[in-house]
């Protein structure tokens, strides 16, 4: 074991340059390495990436990373090639390359060179991808944010459900890994099942983030919350945030307002160009702007360390969105603040966004927005219900980090509480 341990440690000083495991990565490695399907369950920041990473340089044959976003896909590709001296050691195949770039993947995948292949699950559903990848030496596969999967979970894509069928036509019995920050049970379940996974040693690490301030505003006239939201960015001069908004015109139009009062900000949506997009991003991550004001098209894997406050503008469509949102600050483990403001106006605004859905989507999407309202409308400690809905238990009294354990109420306000009703 010794010999084995030292092995480990060698390949992480000399593929990433750390000198410790974070959490439960070793075990996770060992798992991977053993050829074992394995589910990791971390949250955002934890060090997911590295748990399939490492093992990928390590084993024989190109692992493939199953992921959701493009954007995403670059970010960690300029990251692994920015660790290692050679280029081809990690690549990504999806609808933006051209047909010389991917012939030069290709190039470089038969001969061996690329450890880590990126790739969409749009990728796997042609069937001349996995015609080649039937003639290469798979070492696993990584479902990276498997909680794609689910429907319960914050980000489904209906591709992800075909993903088991398709690794199945590369080869008999190739170990898959499945990575996500999403525990609640239902989400757990839905990726065991979806991708068998039965029989895969799971690891679960605590999801409580100690270092993030949790805190409810509520929400007034515009005028007021734009008023009191320059104030707080002022008081953090110099500090990268993010502020999430409901839909894309108000990204555009609070960017304005904040330029307007003397604020770096920038807007980012899914309706931008993909360069406008590409070049806000850059410009958040490299600090030309104090904020970016975005929709939740904004943030999935972006790895920005020191991003120092999180503000939900409108509140969240469920609870398990605003964890991952507000995961999005401190990172490296400095103060981060998320602060969300609340009106009974934006719950009846999410309520109204699910119009045209059908009764079972709306029904879900009820439940996951009076989930949210309870938070909001809670007198008890926040990390305790934000916990809680993980299914993880939280024993400390008063945390400290939270608006209700430093200045607590004197009882639960349930005469405002609202429930949404759905008409059938
Ligand atoms: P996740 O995918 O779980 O959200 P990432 O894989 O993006 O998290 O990792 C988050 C950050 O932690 C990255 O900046 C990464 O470089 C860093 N990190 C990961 N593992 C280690 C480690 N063992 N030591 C130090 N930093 C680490
Ligand atoms: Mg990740
Ligand atoms: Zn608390």
């Amino acid at each position: 074991m010794a010999v084995v341990k030292e092995r480990l440690m060698d390949a992480l000083r000399e593929h990433f340059g750390f000198d410790s495991f974070k959490g439960n990565q070793e075990k996770i490695i060992n798992s991977i390495l053993s050829g074992k399907d394995t589910f990791v369950i971390m949250p955002t920041g934890g060090g997911k990436s590295l748990c399939y990473q490492l093992p990928a340089l390590m084993r024989p044959g190109c692992a493939l990373i199953v992921s959701p976003l493009i954007a995403l896909m670059k970010n960690q590709v300029d990251l692994v090639r920015g660790y290692s001296s050679k280029d081809n050691v990690a690549h990504f195949l999806n609808s933006t390359l051209s047909k010389a770039q991917i012939k030069k993947v290709r190039a470089d995948l038969t001969a061996g060179k690329t450890k880590l292949l990126y790739v969409a699950p749009e990728t796997l559903t042609k069937q001349e991808n996995l015609d080649f990848f039937k003639e290469l030496e798979i070492s696993f596969i990584a479902v990276d944010e498997a909680h794609c999967i689910s429907e319960w979970g914050h980000d489904f894509r209906p591709e992800y459900r075909r993903l088991k069928e398709m690794i199945d036509q590369i080869s008999d019995n190739l170990p898959i890994i499945a990575l996500t920050a999403t525990a609640t049970p239902k989400v757990q379940s839905d990726i065991v099942k979806n991708l068998c996974l039965n029989k895969a040693n799971i690891f679960i690490s605590s999801f409580n983030r100690p270092n993030l301030y949790y805190e409810i505003r509520p929400k007034r006239k515009k005028e007021q919350t734009i008023k009191d939201i320059v104030k707080f960015i002022h008081q953090h001069k110099g500090k990268s945030g993010i502020i999430y908004t409901l839909n894309r015109k108000t990204t555009e139009e609070l960017a304005d307002m904040l330029v307007a009062n003397g604020v770096k900000a920038v807007a980012y949506h899914a309706g931008l160009d993909p360069t406008t997009r590409a070049q806000r991003q850059d410009m958040f991550l490299h600090e030309d702007t104090e904020v970016i004001v975005a929709t939740i098209a904004f943030g999935m894997g972006i790895d920005k360390p020191d991003v120092r406050f999180v503000i939900h503008y409108n509140i969240p469509k469920s609870l398990e969105n605003y964890y991952q949102e507000t995961g999005r600050a401190g990172r490296d483990g400095l103060e981060g603040h998320c602060i969300c403001y609340y009106s009974h106006k934006d719950v009846q605004k999410l309520e109204h966004l699910m119009r045209d859905k059908s009764l079972s989507e709306r029904e879900m999407g009820a439940q996951l927005i009076n989930e949210t309202v309870a938070y909001a409308e809670s007198a008890v400690c926040r990390r305790r219900v934000i916990l809680h809905y993980f299914g993880e238990h939280y024993e400390t009294e008063n945390c400290g980090q939270c608006d209700n354990c430093r200045n607590p109420k004197e009882k639960i306000e349930v005469k405002n509480r609202v429930v949404i009703m759905l008409k059938a």
